[in-house]
C-alpha cells in the first residue's frame, strides 16, 4: 500500500508546490508604478489626441488624470469632450498605448445642486455665523442630501470608467466651505471629507465593486481624520498646494502626511503634485500664462522623499503646459525636454 501510494503523494505535493510558486510569482510581481500629469479637456482638445499621445509616449507617461471643476471646465464640458470624435480617440489611443485614464474632478456642485437650496437649505452647510448656505459643499449629514447625490452618481459613473478603477469625485475647492450644524460640527474638515468619501463609495460599488475612491488630503482637509475611519478601499490622494518649491515640503505638511499614511495605506496613497502646474503657476490668470519654473532637482528631491515614505504613484498637474499657447509662447520642445525630465525623474534614471 505504501509503496503504491508514495509515487502519487509526490506528484501531488509537486503540483501544488507548482501552484504554490505560480501565485507566489503573481502576487510578488512588482505593479507599475504611476508616473501621470493631470491635464483639462481644453489642453487636450488644443493639441490633439495624436500628439498629445506621442508627447506623453515619449516622457513615459503612463498615466492622465482628466481634470475638471464646476467653475471653468465642467463635467457637462468634460462628457462632450469624451464623446467627441476628439475624446474618442484619445481613449482608443490610451488604451493602445497601456496609458491609463482617470478623471480627478471637483463634482460636489454638480452632484448637489444648488438650485435645490430654496426648497431644501437642510441640504446645505451652517456656516460659521449660524447661517444655511449654498455656496460650498453641503451638510454631510444631510440623509435626504445622500438621496439626490446617489442618483446623480449612479449617472456619472456610467459614463467616468477610470481603467484604473480609481475614482476621484473630490467635494469642493475651498478653505472655508464645511457644516457646523449639530451633527456635523464635531468633526474636522477632513473627517466631513471622510464622511463623504465612506458614503461615496458604498454608492460607486454597487456600480462598479472594484471601485476605490480618494480622500483628498489638500487645503484644509491637509491633515489626518481624527474620529472617522475609512472604508476598505478610500485611499489617500496627497496635494500638497500652497508650497515654495525651493524648499522641500514644509515641516507641517510633511508631519501631515506622514500623519495621514497612519491611517490610509501606504500602498495605495497617491501624490497630486504642481511641479509641472502652468495655470497654479500662472494664479489661474489666462492673461499672464507664465512659463514653468521648472527645477529638476526640487522634484527629485521631493520625489525621493515621497519613495522613502513607500509612495509609488504620483502625478502632477500640468494644465496650461502641455496646451498649445503655452507651445506658442515658451516652446513646445522645451515643455516636453522638461516632461521628459519628470517622466525619468519618477522612473528612478
Ligand atoms: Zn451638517
Amino acid at each position: 500500500m505504501k509503496f503504491r501510494t508514495y509515487p502519487i503523494v509526490v506528484i501531488l505535493l509537486s503540483f501544488i508546490l507548482v501552484l504554490i510558486s505560480c501565485n507566489g510569482k503573481e502576487t510578488i510581481a512588482p505593479k507599475e508604478a504611476f508616473r501621470g500629469v493631470v491635464l483639462y479637456p481644453s489642453d487636450m482638445r488644443s493639441i490633439g489626441a495624436d500628439r498629445l499621445i506621442d508627447i506623453l509616449k515619449k516622457a513615459d507617461i503612463n498615466l492622465i488624470g482628466i481634470h475638471s471643476n464646476t467653475i471653468t471646465e465642467d463635467l457637462d464640458s468634460l462628457k462632450i469632450y469624451l464623446e467627441s470624435a476628439e475624446g474618442r480617440l484619445l481613449t482608443d489611443l490610451c488604451k493602445e498605448n497601456k496609458i491609463d485614464v482617470e478623471y480627478e474632478c471637483h463634482v460636489l456642485q454638480e452632484i448637489l445642486p444648488r438650485s435645490l437650496f430654496d426648497a431644501y437649505p437642510e441640504y446645505f452647510r451652517l456656516d460659521s455665523n449660524g447661517v444655511r448656505t449654498n455656496d460650498l459643499n453641503m451638510c454631510f449629514s444631510s440623509e435626504q442630501a445622500w438621496l439626490v447625490i446617489e442618483k446623480n452618481i449612479t449617472e456619472l459613473v456610467k459614463w467616468i470608467k477610470p481603467t484604473t478603477n480609481r475614482y476621484f469625485f473630490w467635494i469642493d475647492d475651498s478653505y472655508d466651505g464645511f457644516c457646523l450644524c449639530d451633527k456635523c460640527k464635531s468633526y474636522s474638515p477632513s473627517d466631513q471629507a471622510l464622511i463623504y468619501e465612506n458614503m461615496m463609495l458604498e454608492i460607486i460599488r454597487k456600480v462598479n465593486p472594484e471601485a476605490t475612491l480618494a480622500h483628498l488630503a489638500y487645503a484644509s482637509t491637509l491633515e489626518a481624520p481624527k474620529t472617522v475611519k475609512p472604508q476598505e478601499g478610500i485611499f489617500l490622494e496627497f496635494a500638497p498646494i500652497g508650497r515654495n518649491y525651493a524648499e522641500p515640503l514644509s515641516s507641517d505638511q510633511y508631519n501631515a502626511l506622514k500623519e495621514n499614511l497612519g491611517i490610509f495605506p501606504k500602498e495605495t496613497t497617491h501624490i497630486l503634485e504642481y511641479w509641472l502646474d502652468v495655470s497654479m503657476f500662472s494664479n489661474w490668470k489666462r492673461e499672464t500664462w507664465n512659463k514653468v519654473p521648472w527645477n529638476a532637482d526640487y522634484c527629485k528631491r521631493d520625489v525621493h522623499l515621497y519613495q522613502d515614505l513607500g509612495i509609488d504613484s504620483f502625478t502632477t498637474f500640468a494644465t496650461w503646459m502641455l496646451h498649445q499657447r503655452y507651445f506658442d509662447l515658451h516652446g513646445q520642445d522645451e515643455a516636453v525636454e522638461v516632461l521628459k525630465e519628470y517622466g525619468s525623474i519618477l522612473k528612478g534614471k
